[in-house]
């Protein structure tokens, strides 16, 4: 992002939030989602992975796509700010609905209270061609992924392949998942190139459907080491990624927070709803996000939520190519300052070729 657009961006921002009458407001004492939740303890902090985790039926489209057309998406890897690491395409080629359903986000909750969805779903007619998002190697080509079982035909990632990137990120090795195959085209061990396909669209495993899930991990090929893809998969060419921290009074991230995302001419609204109960989810190390809403066409943007029952609203813009990020904290409202400065290349950097995570 160019300082002229950052500042310009910022000034945006600040005079939303300077103007916006409901900044001074004082609500009553909020009940942070978690209290709502069933207690938890901290053994339930780091869950192992249960036999159902994905007892989920795909929802019901919402008001998503109006037409399937989109741009082309960008090269990869793709990063023009200091945070951003678009290193993947989408798994789905992009002459077909390649964007994930949008009622079922990563971090999402949808049947179990415990369970956090690990990657974006995208479906896609059963035998359509699954790509790879990068290029790398296969460390994982059949059942059993979810629970690291070979041959396990109960497990809810189905037939599912894993691959380690040739590229890492600040040192640490990436991994692209793609789960409920109907058929594999890859076997351990075989490296693939970016597009190449992989397997075919199913709905083995835990699903009712067919449709990729799909996940990035790092630093290891672990379900408990997954990141939100939507800040990892390239937007389409004009189009651009919201991202933010959604934060109570103490600065802890409020969970199942529902925003609401309208373009400035209202032409339709985007929801996005902050992440559920950390575990299996995690936060990019830079953004620290706990909500991500990826395939915005650029423009300016209002965001409101409801903080309890009192409507929070401000202005973003979203930029080509890029994240935009705001973090909002209760009583000190919104603010776009950016996340501590890298200090770590982020150009992809080539590994060595031996696998060190092969599960
Ligand atoms: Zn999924």
């Amino acid at each position: 992002m160019s300082v002229k657009r950052l500042l310009a961006s910022a000034f945006l921002l600040l005079l939303a939030a300077c103007s916006n009458p409901l900044m001074g407001a004082q609500p009553t004492e909020v009940i942070p989602f978690d209290a709502l939740e069933q207690p938890q303890t901290d053994s339930e902090a780091l869950i192992t992975p249960s036999p159902q985790p994905f007892q989920f039926s795909l929802p019901t489209p919402g008001a998503e796509p109006i037409t399937n057309w989109r741009p082309p998406l960008y090269p990869v890897p793709w990063a023009v700010g200091p945070y951003d690491h678009f290193y993947f395409t989408r798994p789905i080629a992009a002459d077909q609905k390649n964007w994930p359903t949008a009622d079922y986000r990563y971090g999402g909750i949808f049947f179990g209270r415990n369970i956090v969805h690990t990657g974006v779903d995208i479906p896609s007619p059963e035998g359509t061609p699954i790509m790879a998002a990068g290029p790398g190697t296969v460390v994982w080509a059949g059942w059993g992924l979810f629970r690291e079982t070979p041959d396990d035909r109960t497990d809810p990632y189905g037939l599912a392949v894993a691959i380690r990137h040739d590229f890492g990120f600040n040192d640490q090795q990436l991994f692209t998942v793609y789960a409920h195959m109907s058929e594999m085209n890859v076997i351990v061990g075989q490296h693939v190139e970016t597009g190449e396909v992989i397997g075919f669209v199913g709905s083995t495993g835990a699903t009712t459907g067919p449709h990729v899930h799909f996940e990035v991990r790092f630093p290891s090929n672990s379900f408990f080491y997954t990141y939100n893809p939507e800040l990892w998969i390239a937007p389409p060419q004009g189009w651009g990624v919201l991202a933010g921290r959604i934060m109570n009074e103490k600065g802890e991230p409020l969970q199942q927070m529902e925003l609401l995302v309208a373009p400035e001419n209202a032409s339709r609204t985007f929801t996005a709803r902050t992440y559920g109960k950390k575990g299996a989810i995690n936060s990019d190390p830079y953004y620290q996000e706990n909500f991500v809403l990826g395939d915005l066409p650029a423009g300016i943007y209002k965001v409101t939520f409801k903080y309890d029952d009192i409507r929070m609203q401000t202005w973003v813009e979203i930029f080509p190519g890029q994240v935009t990020y705001f973090t909002y904290k209760h009583e000190e409202g919104f603010t776009v300052a950016p996340p501590p400065a890298p200090e770590l290349d982020f150009v992809p950097e080539n590994l060595p070729a031996t696998p060190t995570s092969v599960p």
